[in-house]
């Protein structure tokens, strides 16, 4: 089964796709990740990704699309995967249209007023995991693999402004696009906790 995770920056799409990961081995693809190695492997992807991300854009769609498409080639995507921040407009879901197949489309909904908080207080780790510094209690490492914690160059205010308007004009028309193929389905969040919001996908999934 290949899935795409859509929702929001902040919506939590990272943290519950390392839970799907674990429970379904679905093997978690995310073009954000993708940038970053690049960016810090020093690549000419990553030389290029870099000023689109620091203004919270969207690197260029032809780049994008040519990355996931050839992600996808390699053997280990045989078994299942799920897209998490592709595609990102209507154009890239047409690309992927034309590359892959879709069979569900998972949308993680969240209470739009939560999200800026979420992501400036995010510290993440290497190995894929986040948190949040409200629960951290001064922690500086990661409790999964005692890596050091970071923050992302994108998760500052000004940044995650313009990433929030991103998704509100390219991103979110893509519920309505996966809605009218009958792929979509949304999980109501609110504040509900990552477990609570993985307790929901399953129920999803298991059907
Ligand atoms: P988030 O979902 O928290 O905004 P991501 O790690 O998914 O973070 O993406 C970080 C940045 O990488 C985006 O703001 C964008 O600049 C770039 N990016 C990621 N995926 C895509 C994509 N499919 N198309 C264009 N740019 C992308
Ligand atoms: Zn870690």
């Amino acid at each position: 089964m290949n899935v795409v995770l859509l929702g929001a920056p902040g919506a939590g799409k990272g943290t519950q796709a390392s839970r799907i990961q674990e429970k379904y081995k679905l093997l978690h693809i995310s073009t954000g990740d993708i940038f970053r190695a690049n960016i810090k492997g020093g690549t000419e992807i990553g030389k290029l990704a870099k000023s689109y991300i620091d203004a919270g854009k969207l690197v260029p769609d032809e780049v994008t699309c040519d990355i996931v498409k050839d992600r996808l080639t390699w053997d280990d995507a045989n078994c299942g995967y799920m897209l998490d921040g592709f595609p990102r407009n209507v154009f890239q879901a047409e690309e992927l249209d034309k590359f892959a197949k879709v069979d569900l489309c998972l949308n993680i909904a969240v209470d739009e007023k939560l999200l800026m908080d979420r992501i400036c207080g995010r510290r993440v780790c290497a190995c894929g995991e986040s948190y949040h510094v409200s629960t951290l209690n001064g922690a500086t490492v990661c409790k999964k693999c005692g890596g050091e914690l970071y923050q992302r160059a994108d998760d500052n205010p000004e940044t995650v402004k313009s990433r929030l308007e991103t998704y509100n004009t390219q991103t979110a028309p893509l519920i309505d696009y996966y809605g009218a193929q009958g792929k979509l389905k949304t999980v109501n969040c609110g504040n509900d906790s990552p477990d609570e919001v993985f307790a929901k996908i399953c129920e999803i999934l298991d059907k």
